[in-house]
């Protein structure tokens, strides 16, 4: 399968070789509300959190309709399709694959009807996984897909309780890893969170009703009201009487994935009480701090890296400009490029600008580098523009190892700070100089402390225990033979 992905598509994505993001989702009860429309513009504004497929479930009392697909948002739902999702309450995601390839039968929301009808969307990243499929197939419980999140469904589907909330309460102390879930029935949408807190979950408010988000700033595109996040641990649902919780998995580690403020997250998001965009500005002011160089003029690696250089800009009084431009209304295209192609180095995202960057000596920011492959590009364009000098900042520190939480960030051997020294990968790199900012450095910016947060892939200390447990994105294909 993952052969047949890669020939069968070029990733646009893959141009920018970061880390991979991971899913969306959202859940709203709100019957006098077109609740398929309003789930459609939220899963918009989640996009960047995944774009293989997309989908929504509605359910209207008695009925769980199901509609999903691999490609972009807008390229699943046109106002035919939307019109066909009527319902009182709604479910929706956005996929990049974690676990599992990313065909179609791996596409959300997951709808099953065991002994509960429910359809269900999860972000994260199950690291028993294995153990939960093997136990279920002991139990005769079939699979129509490769992915971990069918095994929340199922055993939330299979479970004797008698309500949704009790289903879901009982299967929660059995998950380990990474999973802020969304599940909707004929009664209710229930939304919960790992114990730790891996990945976000929020919860807000549309007039009397209510609904949930992976991020904050799929309420603001929908007027939405964001409320609070949802605890780790914690259990919500979405009724005809307003909302009921639950602290089902209290008092445990909690690890909420740093990386969320670093890259993934839209900078509208707020995430722990900050805005992201103002945090990474501070990482920028922070790296300045701890790594200044002598240059003229700082360029962002649009557009991630914009708010950080803003900071290095600020603290350092150096101006910014915009050496680099991004290709605007650049989308995953299936359409192969070819070795001739690749060989010319097609400029699909980034095209520097002489007339800005010559002769000068460039601070160049960017968010994170995973394997380097399009920060070798990007060093090597500002060069052949013209530049003087091209000094790399980057607002993450090395990352040297895998995620086990629902973060594609390839293995550890294709890392480029993997077993290098900063020396080592600015001369790989071909930059003048290098500099990461520091762990401190990000827990500053994000006013938050390292006992809270996962910072795994920075340094290889995993917050969960059982993490050996995880078995790698193709585990349970493997299973399937
Ligand atoms: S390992 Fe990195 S990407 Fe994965 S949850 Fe931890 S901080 Fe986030």
């Amino acid at each position: 399968m993952k052969q047949q992905r890669d020939s069968a598509e070029f990733d646009q994505a893959a141009d920018r070789d970061g880390p991979r993001d991971e899913c969306g989702v959202f859940g709203i009860y709100a019957p006098e509300l077109d609740v398929s429309r309003l789930t459609y513009f939220a899963l918009y504004a989640l996009q960047h959190r995944g774009q293989e497929s997309a989908g929504i479930a509605t359910s209207d009392g008695t009925h769980i309709i199901t509609l999903r697909d691999t490609g972009l948002v807008n390229q699943v739902f046109d106002e035919d399709n939307l019109r066909g999702l009527t319902g009182d309450m709604a479910v929706g995601h956005v996929r990049y694959s974690t676990t599992g390839s990313s065909g179609w039968e791996n596409t959300q929301p997951i709808y099953r009807a065991d002994n509960h009808m429910i359809a269900l969307a999860h972000n994260g990243n199950l690291i028993n996984a294995v153990e939960l499929h093997a136990e279920l197939s002991d139990q005769n419980v079939g699979f129509r897909s490769t992915s971990d999140s069918e095994i929340i469904a199922a055993l939330v589907s299979n479970s004797s309780a008698e309500t949704l909330q009790e289903a879901v309460a009982e299967v929660m102390p059995r998950l380990k890893g990474a999973f802020s879930t969304v599940i909707v029935n004929k009664q209710m949408v229930v939304g919960f969170r790992d114990p730790a807190g891996l990945r976000p979950l929020a919860l807000g408010q549309i007039g009397d009703r209510y609904c949930l988000a992976s991020e904050s700033s799929a309420f603001d595109i929908i007027g939405a009201k964001f409320l609070r996040e949802v605890e780790p641990g914690e259990l919500i649902a979405l009724t005809e009487g307003g909302i009921e919780t639950q602290m089902v998995c209290p008092g445990q580690r909690r690890a909420f994935c740093v990386f969320e403020h670093i890259y993934f997250a839209r900078p509208d998001t707020k995430l722990e009480g900050e805005l992201v965009q103002q945090s990474r500005g501070r990482m920028g002011e922070i790296l300045w701090r701890e790594a200044p160089v002598e240059a003229d003029m700082v360029v962002a690696v649009p557009d991630s890296g914009n708010p950080s250089a803003k900071g290095v800009s600020r603290a350092s009084g150096i101006p910014m400009d915009d050496g680099l431009i991004k290709n605007r209304y650049v989308q995953r295209t299936f359409i192969q490029p070819g070795q001739e192609l690749r060989k010319l180095g097609l400029r699909m995202k980034f095209t520097p600008l002489p007339e800005i960057v010559e002769g000068k000596r460039l601070i160049v920011v960017d968010d994170s580098i995973v394997r380097g492959n399009t920060t070798m590009q990007i060093v090597g364009m500002l060069r052949d523009a013209g530049a003087a000098e091209v000094h790399l900042r980057i607002s993450a520190p090395p990352i040297r190892h895998t995620c086990h939480y629902g973060i594609d960030m390839s293995s550890h051997e294709q890392m480029i700070a993997y077993g290098r020294s900063v020396e080592e990968v600015a001369h790989e790199l071909g930059a003048d100089s290098l500099a990461y900012i520091s762990l401190e450095g990000i827990y500053e910016a994000i006013r938050g402390e390292r006992g809270t947060h996962c910072d795994a892939c920075f340094t290889g200390e995993y917050p969960l225990a059982d993490t050996d447990l995880a078995q790698g994105k193709f585990a349970l294909e493997q299973l399937a033979g």
